[in-house]
């Protein structure tokens, strides 16, 4: 009898009967709040009528009409549809199917299109677990070791993250900068560096925003030394952070811009955009796949874009996600444990620290574990794996977000009760 890899462990202990707009019900007959979204994916929320309806429209019409022998008009209609929304100047798209193939085309055309090897990524960035895409992920260790050699030509610059160091966004910013000018002067000469690769805000890094001005210093440095700048717009992309794009927090614009999970609401399709310049630049033969841009994952994003904008989805995103960081901050200044509340629109983390500063692991993870004993669905993240994150789908309601609040308070309390009476105190 076959199993499932016992390397892939659950979250929860959640079985999924059905799920609905916000809710996941389990086949143990519990509905379950869900922030986690199939972390970020289920951007409209669950089955929401009209992507549920484009999907089964699209299955009777055509499943699959691979790319590269014809084409399909819901990939043309998304195309279509994404120009839209698309910064300025990207005007050409390429389609796979997951985050991490999107991230290794975007690599591949940095190379061809600079002629350059090397690409600089930042501290506790997650750009995916292909062996590319792992190569350029330093948010763990866990993604990357076990199976060296990883690809070469990947260096690693800090990452303003000043919670961690203990100084003010400013002072961290410019020593980030400081530090990448370095390593362009020391490992990596702009003349050999094809790319800088980044998320608008840390994902599994920890859910760290990315402070506006540090974008703008690598814009400043992509312009000056001939180096393409590659947003990693997986997470962070589709509304997610209160904007449509995680970058427009910031006046920066990126070369290459890669998208994926909430762009379909839960079908799977990834895409990079860059200018067409730029795209032609790629080699015949580099981009490719049987199943990239499959017609009802595209079908379904046609609707996802649609239903975003009659439903205003990304404003939703922005003041739904003030109310859910008001109330994580309200939460935090009666228990300390929670060191560092942050996050943008619907992508809010939660940083545990003990006494001394130190990441609290234990308290995260029980915390989460927890979570879904109240009634709510939440993951964990970060390098030390004691960051909760909560990634509510953006049509996500008021009361939604207070019942989450409230349950999240609950399992914060039973917690922290149960240590006290261990020790005691
Ligand atoms: N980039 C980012 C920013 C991500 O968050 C992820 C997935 N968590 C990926 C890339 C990889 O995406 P996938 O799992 O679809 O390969």
């Amino acid at each position: 009898m076959a199993s499932i890899s016992p390397v892939l462990k659950q979250a929860t202990p959640v079985v999924v009967d059905h799920a609905r707009g916000s809710w996941i019900h389990g086949t143990d007959g519990v509905a379950y709040l869900d922030f986690t979204t199939g972390i970020g994916v289920t951007s409209t929320g669950h089955c929401h009528p009209k992507i549920v309806e484009a999907a089964r429209e699209q299955v009777g019409s055509i499943i699959h009409a691979q790319y590269t022998t014809v084409m399909h008009k819901p990939l043309l209609e998304l195309t279509e549809k994404l120009g839209d929304v698309l910064p300025g100047g990207l005007d050409s798209v390429f389609y796979a199917n997951s985050g991490s193939e999107a991230v290794e085309a975007a690599v591949r055309l940095s190379r061809m299109a600079t002629g350059r090897p090397n690409i600089i990524v930042f501290q506790g960035g997650f750009h995916g677990r292909t062996v590319a895409a792992a190569s350029l992920t330093t948010a763990g260790t866990r993604f990357s070791a076990g199976f060296s050699p990883l690809m070469a030509g990947v260096h690693m610059s800090a990452f303003p993250y000043a919670y961690r160091y203990g100084w003010d966004e400013e002072t961290t910013v410019d020593f980030a900068l400081q530090e990448l000018d370095y390593l362009l002067k020391t490992r990596t000469a702009p003349e050999d560096t094809a790319a800088f690769l980044i998320e608008p805000a840390l994902g599994d890094g920890g859910y760290l925003p990315t402070p506006p001005r540090f974008l703008e210093g690598l814009r400043e440095r992509a312009n000056r030394h001939g180096i393409k700048l590659i947003f990693d717009e997986v997470q962070t992309g589709v509304g997610r952070t209160g904007k449509f794009w995680g970058h427009q927090h910031s006046a920066a614009t990126p070369d290459i811009l890669i998208t994926a999970k909430g762009i379909a609401s839960g079908f799977p399709i990834s895409a990079i955009a860059a200018s067409a310049e730029t795209m032609s630049k790629a080699w015949p033969g580099s981009q490719g796949g049987t199943y990239g841009g499959n017609a009802v994952a595209a079908a379904a994003g046609v609707a996802t874009l649609a239903v975003i904008e009659e439903e205003g989805l990304v404003d939703n995103a922005r003041v739904r996600g003030d109310q859910l960081q008001q109330g994580l901050k309200e939460i935090q200044s009666r228990f300390p444990v929670l060191g560092d509340v942050r996050g943008l629109g619907l992508m809010q983390g939660i940083e545990f620290t003990d006494p001394n500063g130190s990441p609290d692991t234990a308290t995260a993870a029980a915390v989460q574990q927890e979570t879904t004993k109240q009634g709510l669905l939440t993951l964990t993240c970060g390098p030390a794996g004691n960051v909760v994150r909560l990634i509510p789908a953006l049509i996500v309601s008021e009361d939604e977000i207070a019942t989450g609040l409230q349950r999240f308070e609950a399992a914060l309390s039973a917690v922290c009760d149960r240590a006290q009476s261990q020790t005691g105190n």
